[in-house]
């Protein structure tokens, strides 16, 4: 099935993503004179930064997920299509859509791409079966099942070294996500679980932190990385610096040290937060145009976040390879929104030569450890120094500014409120799990296993008839 989305007599523009690139540059276009067609291969708009606290049972999805059209629904001149883009033609300008067997063409007049980056297994894909990453609600729900699980089977063996490998937690990648995730889990089971169990004691769980590099937050500086290390160390959670992830499997994974010692560590529930791989679409743009991608695919574009040669291609967020602009959230913000001003611009006679250059402007950074503690960093004007600091204050810090960038009066007002239980008593409400979020990806492996062979059957029938045509 094929459709057309309708072509507007307005310049049209099309945003691909509704992350914080995509969705900021949607509504800074709210009052220009164009149609928008926001296409997202999700229905919400994700707010990353607290997935760790979805797969931890402090928030609900739902807070940090609101639905992308309820978001846009007064923006008359934005319209909402559900799709997973699967190709750009910069020369006929359209983009190519799909939701289930329905495949939809939108053309453009300007195009905004903002599909964010995947998890990276540099090249070890294998591994995401084993260690889920933490990009998406799928995600963060299937980790929550299995962390939760790995209690509960616990709970049922009498094999003590089965229940170390059940009762052994290891993260992979020791940046904020990483170091969020190890945190929460060493409190989820000092606290949160703590004297829920009859037959094991959830505070003995082994929390594991590892990284291939040398210090735990290492963007962050030597003072805050040291900081962070030992803060960690307090709560329990065990670090392992300069080992380096050699293989991983269902029962726990192999690890090379610095010296070369390789060995094993068993544990059955992994979390992989080690490394991103930017939007695949970045290659379809470059077979097309020539741009270059950098090692991590994402798009070189020129000062103007354009793809070379091509002036009505915009690439923002983590797509996109702009120097001294990091993955965060404010560099997909700031993106989106000069992307959708140079648009406007333009409608009113502006030349593409005539863009002044995208100029990033670094809030600051922050990573959150444990309950009550978060390191910060933050740039002092006119300086090449910053403002560095952790502990209860920036906590504090963390906690106030993700509130703003919440999107939704009552998601804040929620999360607010979860939070202050979670984190003033030992309660997290939102550890429900079901056995397809456990399952999913086993079911859905199992499902494409199925359509494997269907397709080889129905192979082998077709070349046996064409045998028998032959003879
Ligand atoms: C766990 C985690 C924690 C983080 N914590 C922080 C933090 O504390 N502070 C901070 O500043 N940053 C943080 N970040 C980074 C920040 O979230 C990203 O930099 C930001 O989301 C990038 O925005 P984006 O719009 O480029 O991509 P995204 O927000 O990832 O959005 C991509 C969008 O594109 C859509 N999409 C992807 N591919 C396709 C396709 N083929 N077709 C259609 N749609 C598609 C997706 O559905 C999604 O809507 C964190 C990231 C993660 C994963």
């Amino acid at each position: 099935m094929s459709d057309t989305a309708t072509s507007s007599a307005r310049h049209h523009v099309v945003i691909i993503g509704s992350g914080f690139g995509g969705l900021f540059a949607a509504q800074r276009l709210k009052r220009a004179d164009v149609d928008i067609t926001l296409i997202a291969r999700t229905t919400h708009h994700l707010f990353q930064p607290m997935l760790y606290q979805v797969a931890t049972g402090i928030v609900s999805e739902g807070e940090i997920a609101p639905a992308t059209r309820i978001i846009l629904r007064h923006q008359k001149n934005a319209t909402v299509l559900l799709g997973d883009v699967f190709d750009i033609d910069v020369n006929a300008q359209t983009v190519t859509s799909r939701l289930l067997e329905r495949v939809t063409v939108t053309p453009y007049d300007s195009l905004i791409i903002a599909a964010g980056a995947d998890q990276s297994y540099f090249g070890n894909d294998e591994f995401a079966e084993y260690a889920p990453g933490m990009k998406t609600i799928d995600h963060a729900l299937e980790l929550r099942g299995r962390i939760l699980g790995a209690f509960e089977q616990a709970e049922l063996s009498d094999d003590p070294a089965e229940r170390e490998k059940l009762l052994t937690f290891v993260v992979v990648g020791a940046g904020p996500t990483g170091v969020e995730m190890a945190g929460q889990i060493a409190e989820m089971a000092e606290r949160t679980l703590k004297g829920s169990f009859r037959h094991i004691d959830p505070t003995q769980a082994r929390v594991i932190l590892l990284d291939a590099a040398s210090a735990v937050l290492a963007p962050f500086g030597p003072k805050l990385s040291a900081k962070a290390q030992k803060r960690l160390e307090k709560m329990g959670v065990e670090i392992q610096l300069n080992a380096m992830v050699t293989n991983l499997d269902y029962d726990g994974l192999e690890v090379k040290d610095a010296d070369g010692t390789v060995r094993r560590i068993e544990a059955q529930c992994k979390v992989w937060s080690a490394g991103v791989q930017a939007s695949s679409l970045g290659k379809v743009l470059a077979e097309q145009t020539g741009v270059e991608l950098d090692r991590a695919g994402r798009v070189k574009v020129g000062p103007d976040l354009t793809v070379p040669g091509n002036p009505n291609v915009f690439v923002v967020g983590d797509m996109m390879a702009v120097d001294k602009v990091p993955g965060v959230a404010q560099g997909a913000i700031q993106g989106g929104r000069y992307a959708a001003d140079a648009i406007k611009a333009e409608l009113r006679g502006q030349t593409p030569d005539q863009r002044k250059p995208f100029s990033y402007f670094d809030k600051g950074s922050m990573a959150t450890i444990s309950r009550y503690a978060a390191v910060m960093q933050v740039p002092l004007p006119f300086t090449e120094k910053k403002f560095e600091t952790e502990g209860y204050f920036a906590w504090l810090g963390w906690l106030m500014l993700h509130l703003v960038y919440l999107v939704g009066f009552r998601n804040r007002l929620n999360t607010f409120i979860n939070w202050f239980f979670a984190f003033t008593t030992r309660g997290r409400t939102q550890l429900a799990v079901t056995e397809q979020q456990v399952y999913a990806r086993t079911a859905m492996g199992a499902l494409s296993e199925l359509e494997r062979r269907e397709a080889e059957e129905i192979q082998e029938k077709l070349a046996r008839a064409q045998r028998r045509q032959g003879a």
